[in-house]
């Protein structure tokens, strides 16, 4: 479905002359190639556009090697800032969860993956940390919700916090912080409701817990197949709750990736893991470079 830059790429510079070094015009009109593959990645405009101008200041003037040709010295010259981009400023960090109990605030909208996500990073916390994790469910509009944490707890061993009916999102955070400090846990993870859409309610709740919390970590679960959207909803609840990072699901679909890069340019917040299944193991800490490929297709 997808053309490959690099055949895009090859097809421009076919028609160019051997020189020793790639010109403006050689540029610019591979830069179309470029912009084209990243609006096709689901890449946003504006990020598209001045990532390429970026690029394109990079590449001009670059000595042409003989040992790769002018396209592909494009694409290692896209594929290297891609990962830039991507990554941020130096090494991904750890997350956050020293001094126990930790605890770490899940928000997202409804139907992103949060519940399965927050599962799914408790049992690495447990798996590969060795941490004592505390789930909680604060989505008291859907008592289906509340009943997917504890099952999917019970699933992967790992204790969830005991229902009470009639409490509020901030009673429960509270009793979270209590069970986890009297029972010995690592860290704690509440799962905020979530809504289908961003709206005044659901933000004042999310504060409200966070202020409760104090959260070592915020983060934020999107949808990695809807693009725009998931750079719109990031930017909002950054704006509203602040959030420490960004976990991409369903990045096993079909999507190119371009969502990573717009999200990273456009909130500065990194992605800490992306979500790649539905099964409880299906998450991994992001890598740059994969998605950098995936990009360029
Ligand atoms: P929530 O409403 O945000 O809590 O969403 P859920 O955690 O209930 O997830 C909604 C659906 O998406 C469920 O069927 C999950 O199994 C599925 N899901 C979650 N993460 C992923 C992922 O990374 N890849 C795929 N393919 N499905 C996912």
């Amino acid at each position: 479905m997808f053309e490959n830059l690099s055949d895009r790429l090859g097809g421009v510079f076919d028609r160019l002359t051997k020189q020793g070094a790639l010109t403006e015009d050689d540029v610019t009109a591979a830069m179309r190639e470029v912009r084209v593959a990243l609006l096709e990645a689901d890449v946003s405009l504006p990020v598209a556009r001045s990532f390429v101008k970026t690029v394109t200041v990079k590449a001009t003037g670059s000595a042409v090697t003989k040992s790769i040709t002018p396209g592909q010295q494009v694409v290692k010259i896209v594929h290297d800032e891609l990962i830039k981009v991507l990554q941020g400023e130096g090494a991904p960090d750890a997350l956050r969860i020293d001094n126990p109990p930790a605890p770490i605030l899940m928000v997202g909208l409804q139907g992103s993956g949060k519940t399965t996500t927050t599962a799914k990073l408790a049992k690495r916390l447990k798996d590969r940390e060795k941490k004592r994790v505390l789930l909680a469910s604060l989505d008291t509009n859907r008592p289906a919700a509340m009943e997917q944490l504890a099952i999917l707890g019970q699933q992967i061993g790992v204790d969830t916090l005991p229902i009470v009916p009639g409490e509020n999102a901030v009673q429960i955070a509270k009793r979270a912080k209590q069970q986890a400090t009297l029972g010995g846990y690592d860290v704690y993870m509440l799962d905020t409701a979530g809504r289908l859409h961003i709206d005044e309610v659901l933000m004042d709740e999310v504060q409200a817990v966070r202020d409760v919390a104090n959260p070592r970590e915020t983060l934020l679960v999107v949808d990695g197949l809807t693009g725009q959207d998931a750079v719109n909803v990031a930017s909002e609840f950054d704006g509203k709750v602040g959030i420490s990072g960004v976990v991409l699901t369903r990045m096993d679909g079909d999507g190119r990736g371009g969502a990573a890069l717009s999200m990273r340019a456009v909130t500065g917040k990194p992605i800490r893991f992306v979500g790649l299944g539905e099964k409880m193991d299906a998450l991994e800490a992001f890598d740059a470079s994969r998605v950098a490929g995936r990009i360029l297709g």
